[in-house]
């Protein structure tokens, strides 16, 4: 599927989503970076010093809603915390990508997101 600015609008328009708001700049945030499909801003909580939410601009639903149809989406996802990670100079010093899916994951919001977090040694414990 093509991503034009209309298709984006229109499909937005549509859903009650904060994260559709957020790429439509309907609500604020503290945008690091923004392309033709892709919003990086500031998650409100960080979790980390860096803790950056990366979303696709069109409204998709979480990693268990969606198909192999969605697959450069995906990447673009991954591909994006990487050029994000770089700029930040942070590819030496690590950094993890999280995707919480459904509730014992505590996902919060419907709209595909991947969370990046840096900026200290983080612990792994649940
Ligand atoms: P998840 O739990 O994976 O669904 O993550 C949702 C994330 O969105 C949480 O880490 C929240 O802190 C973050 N969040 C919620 N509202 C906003 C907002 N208005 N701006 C930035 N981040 C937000
Ligand atoms: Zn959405």
């Amino acid at each position: 599927m093509s991503l034009t600015v209309e298709k984006i609008f229109v499909r937005n328009l549509l859903m009650d989503c904060l994260f559709c708001k957020i790429a439509s700049k309907e609500i604020p945030s503290e945008i690091i970076s923004e392309d033709e499909k892709f919003v990086v801003f500031k998650d409100i909580n960080p979790k980390a010093p860096i803790h950056f939410l990366i979303i696709p601009k069109i409204h998709l639903g979480p990693i268990s809603a969606l198909g192999a149809e969605d697959k450069e989406i995906i990447s673009g996802l991954i591909l994006k915390a990487k050029e994000v990670a770089k700029k930040m100079d942070i590819s030496e010093s690590g950094y993890r990508l999280i995707f919480n899916i459904g509730r014992d994951a505590g996902m919060e919001v419907d709209h595909l997101h991947l969370h990046l977090l840096a900026g200290k040694p983080l612990k792994f414990e649940f």
